[in-house]
């Protein structure tokens, strides 16, 4: 890729690397961190290997993205890094995306979890300047899940949804509620809610939802005065007015659930099927967006066809690879990186 579009921070897709630190489990263990940051742009990994005379050597594997961010970066420099240069473009009819991924584990929902609410402030505050203002723009918010290849609404008790395509091939997920948001305060009410209603088993909070991709979207819409009487009285408001421009913020999956085909359990192996096939999509998808091609191929699975409207026109992709430093995980952050890699 040149040059001027890997360093151009709004460019169309953009690939950054965030290394959480050692967590204090590992760190009692006395794990090796094998990841070391040279620079904003450049990381190596330190592969513990044995050679078959059982020989300790490392193998060092070296990879560039966009960004590099390392374990003392903080939640509001990552804003800043990935998610606040493309939020002007979201009044210019952009669709932006902002995907975390990686492993169980890693960092994706620490790193995810305050992004929307950053930006919703941050667009909040540009609907009021005067440029915007008489254009009665409107923020509004939506937050699901695709569990098992299904969907499920986060902000009305796991109302189950179904996806539909318009003629002019616009996806509408049917019965997403969407609530307008005029401030920030609501939109923190709104995650925590829909936080709270992410896939929890038996299991624990962590185990279930690291099966499941979750998906936060704020739209800007053009304020219609027509459709407004449409608004129903369970403080559910119709689909009102034209969407200007949109983020989805998607926690996905961890990346190492796709290989659970084979577990005893059968809902087990086809919860990890769909996220094998989903996270295989997304990579391709970015791929064909990143070289321009008139077919991207959405179909490929349920979070590809969700974001297919996100991925036609002007569109911005960023991909936060999230990976862990300790030893123990090393396989993972490897297969992490070069997914990463391979998305650009
Ligand atoms: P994932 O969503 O990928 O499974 P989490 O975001 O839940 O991972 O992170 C796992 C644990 O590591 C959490 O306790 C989280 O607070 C911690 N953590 C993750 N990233 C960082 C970081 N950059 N700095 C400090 N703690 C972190
Ligand atoms: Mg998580």
């Amino acid at each position: 890729k040149d040059n001027s579009t890997r360093e151009n921070s709004v460019a169309k897709i953009r690939v950054v690397v965030r290394k959480r630190p050692l967590n204090k489990k590992e760190l009692a263990k006395k794990e090796d961190d094998i990841v070391t940051v040279y620079n904003k742009a450049h990381l190596a990994v330190h592969e513990p290997k044995l050679k078959v005379d059982l020989t300790a050597y490392v193998e060092k594997h070296e990879f560039c993205f966009d960004a590099v961010l390392d374990e003392h970066v903080t939640n509001d420099e990552v804003y800043r890094e990935t998610v606040e240069p493309i939020i002007p473009t979201i009044f210019q009819c952009t669709k932006a995306t902002c995907f975390a991924y990686g492993q169980t584990g890693s960092g994706k929902t620490y790193t995810m979890q305050p992004l929307p609410l950053r930006a919703a402030e941050d667009l909040v505050r540009l609907l009021h300047q005067p440029v915007y203002r008489n254009q009665r723009f409107k923020l509004w918010l939506s937050y699901f899940e695709i569990y098992g290849g299904k969907l499920f609404d986060l902000l009305s008790d796991r109302k189950k949804l179904c996806m539909r395509e318009d003629g002019r091939q616009q996806v509408c997920i049917v019965g997403l509620q969407e609530f307008e948001v005029s401030d920030v305060q609501i939109v923190k009410e709104f995650i925590e809610k829909g936080n709270a209603a992410r896939s929890t088993g038996s299991t624990g909070a962590n185990e279930e939802s690291s099966r499941s991709h979750a998906i936060l979207q704020l739209a800007v819409k053009k304020h219609s005065e027509v459709k407004e009487s449409k608004r129903n009285n369970d403080g559910y408001e119709a689909k009102i007015g034209k969407v200007m421009g949109k983020i989805s913020f998607i926690d996905l999956a961890g990346s190492e659930r796709g290989a659970d085909t084979t577990d005893n359990d059968r809902q087990t192996r086809i919860e990890g099927a769909e996220i094998n096939k989903s996270l295989l999509a997304l990579k391709e998808c970015i791929r064909a967006l990143d070289n321009d091609q008139i077919h991207i191929p959405f179909r490929g699975s349920k979070l590809t066809e969700v974001l297919r409207d996100s991925f036609v026109g002007n569109s911005k992709t960023v991909m936060i690879s999230c990976i862990s430093p300790n030893a123990g995980s090393c396989e993972h952050t490897l297969n992490t990186l070069r997914y990463a890699d391979r998305v650009k």
